[in-house]
């Protein structure tokens, strides 16, 4: 295109992330009916692709949301929280501060069991939570975005269904670039989106639900429309949404989905995802005075978080995203409300570096070196 009204900016924020040129040009691919046999032929590898990304046990059923991650959220939670009970939220960030404000706004009791930034939630923790609130559902983030932290899932599921209580994962900035752990946490929900590790646009919201959260939501009343779990559970079935899906999108998917599982390989997708957090926390440790966020052992496959010395400010941060668009990149100058938070506390910003979807270790490596020659100069 000679007169393209946008630079082409290499996206290294926490999503949405870069899309490869394939994965764009199917966006030109034909328009096709939602209701239609030829709607299959797009859905049925893309329902079917995500299930062997997720690993998802054979009575766990698929949905696909028109919206976003969120809208999987917010599903969760007015098909799964009876007017009666209680959700407890653990978290330990923005992403999981927005899932308790999406159940407030939905008129549920919501507990908020909260943990520092910058930590993982334990299991210790949650089960004298679990004892305080009497939870009937908890609501847990896998990889909170604004930190940086991936918490052990697994581990707090147990937790929350050694109670009784059904257990709810956000998944939205992990979920194709990590196992999703879902058969082992035995989680009832797990949500997640296009726009992230998928290396997709943002489109659908996605969700994986057992068969416990089935019987459930039949015993919750105003699940609305849109949010109703067991509405999708139909058009699922036949591999369509509930309503019309935007089908460029689609299209990318059906191309991107077949790709992850019959070109690079699930196993493969992880294990790159896992060596750009190594690289990404190595080169946070080599700079001078700066320091990874998020503790050892917690550190996300997707997006690492780092600390910059004394005397650097969430303002110069900003300045430094200037100065990377100016080079050609889009850098992410940490969580706006964390970075203030921080700051008010008379503690250090964070800095974030999205490497999640198709970013390739050489991608993430030129764009470390010019990120050194930045924050350095
Ligand atoms: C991005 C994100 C969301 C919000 O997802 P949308 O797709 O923007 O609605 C929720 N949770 C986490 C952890 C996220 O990273």
């Amino acid at each position: 295109m000679t007169d393209a009204p946008f630079p082409e900016l290499k996206l290294f924020i926490t999503g949405p992330t870069y899309i490869r040129p394939e994965v764009r040009a199917a966006g030109a691919l034909a328009e096709f009916g939602h209701r239609d046999s030829e709607n299959a032929k797009r859905f049925r590898p893309i329902f079917e692709d995500l299930g062997r990304i997720a690993d998802l046990p054979d009575d766990y059923r698929t949905i696909l949301f028109l919206g976003s991650g969120s809208t999987a959220m917010e599903a969760a939670i007015r098909s799964l929280v009876g007017s009666d009970e209680t959700v407890l939220h653990v978290s330990c960030g923005a992403f999981g501060d927005l899932w308790h404000k999406i159940s407030l706004e939905n008129g549920k009791k919501a507990a908020l069991l909260s943990v520092a930034p910058g930590q993982a939630p334990d299991a210790a923790t949650l089960e004298a939570a679990m004892a305080e609130h009497r939870p009937a559902v908890v609501a847990i983030t896998h990889n909170e975005t604004s930190t940086g932290v991936t918490a052990d899932i697994v581990a707090l599921c147990r937790v929350a269904k050694a109670h009784g209580a059904l257990a709810l994962v956000d998944g939205v900035s992990i979920f194709g670039g990590a196992p999703s752990d879902i058969a082992a946490s035995g989680c009832d929900m797990y949500c997640t989106a296009t726009q992230k590790s998928l290396g997709l646009h943002a489109g659908f919201g996605i969700g994986f639900v057992s068969p416990a959260a089935i019987d459930k939501a039949g015993h919750v009343t105003a699940r609305g429309h849109a949010t109703d779990i067991l509405a999708h559970l139909g058009p699922a079935a036949k591999f369509q949404t509930q309503s019309t899906p935007n089908g460029a999108l689609g299209n990318q998917m059906y191309v991107q989905l077949e790709y992850i599982v019959k070109k690079e390989g699930i196993e493969a997708r992880f294990a790159r995802h896992a060596a750009m957090r190594d690289t990404a926390v190595a080169f946070v440790e080599s700079l001078p005075g700066f320091e990874p966020f998020a503790p050892a052992g917690f550190r996300s496959p997707t997006v690492t978080t780092a600390l910059v010395p004394q005397g650097m400010t969430h303002a110069d941060l900003k300045t430094v995203k200037e100065r990377m668009r100016a080079r050609g990149y889009l850098f992410d100058p940490g969580y706006g409300k964390l970075n203030e938070a921080l700051e008010a506390a008379g503690r250090q910003p964070i800095f974030r570096i999205g490497h999640m979807g198709d970013i390739s270790p050489d991608m993430l490596g030129a764009y470390l070196c010019v990120l050194r020659e930045v924050l350095l100069s």
